[in-house]
């Protein structure tokens, strides 16, 4: 494999996935060499922007329950849960919303059947069916967002050992920008060095 520090230079925008990239599903572990990337981000300041686009269909889950009455919705997150679970961890990694935006996908897909949840806001893009991974709209729109293109753009997913799927490489195929996963990018710590 080529060495990836030299080429994280290249790029002006870093999209992490969230659970099993950033921090462990369900626990919200940090992973130490994810918490010691973002002290040295914090200590440096280089000149990337950061963003976050993470799938959180669980949100999606519970509101297609309580909209037709099945299962068991309380299982399942809310909005705000997800939301402060996710700024708990970045008030870990000594970031904030404005430093690194984060893009959320809430749309549900059964993985079973395909068969898509019913949105809560037809007009909300986080509800909206390209937005979710492995599509690639909550990708592009961090890229135009932070005012770069697809080719300077890198996606970060999964650890291989907590990876469930392949949706964060599949999106960044068809966002057009590369992917590593999370043991090639904070293993080599990156920040061009
Ligand atoms: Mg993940």
């Amino acid at each position: 494999m080529m060495s990836t520090a030299e080429n994280i230079k290249h790029y002006e925008l870093i999209i992490f996935d969230f659970d099993g990239t950033l921090a462990e599903y369900k626990t919200g572990t940090i992973p130490d060499l994810v918490q010691a990337w973002f002290d040295k981000f914090n200590t440096e300041k280089p000149d990337v922007k950061l963003a976050i686009a993470t799938n959180q269909g669980g949100v999606g889950l519970r509101h297609w329950m309580v909209m037709q009455g099945f299962g068991n919705p309380e299982q399942y997150p809310t909005e705000a849960d997800v939301m402060n679970h996710i700024g708990s961890v970045m008030k870990k990694l000594g970031i904030t919303h404005k430093i690194c935006p984060v893009y959320t996908a809430f749309r549900y897909q059964s993985k079973k059947s395909g068969q898509w949840g019913v949105p809560a806001d037809h007009n909300d893009p986080r509800w909206s069916i390209k937005w979710r991974k492995p599509n690639e709209g909550m990708l592009l729109q961090a890229i135009a967002d932070a005012g770069t293109s697809a080719d300077k753009t890198l996606m970060v997913g999964d650890w291989p050992h907590w990876a469930v799927s392949d949706e964060d490489e599949r999106a960044a195929a068809y966002a057009g920008c590369d992917y590593l996963n999370a043991e090639q990018f904070f293993s080599y710590c990156a920040l061009g060095e």
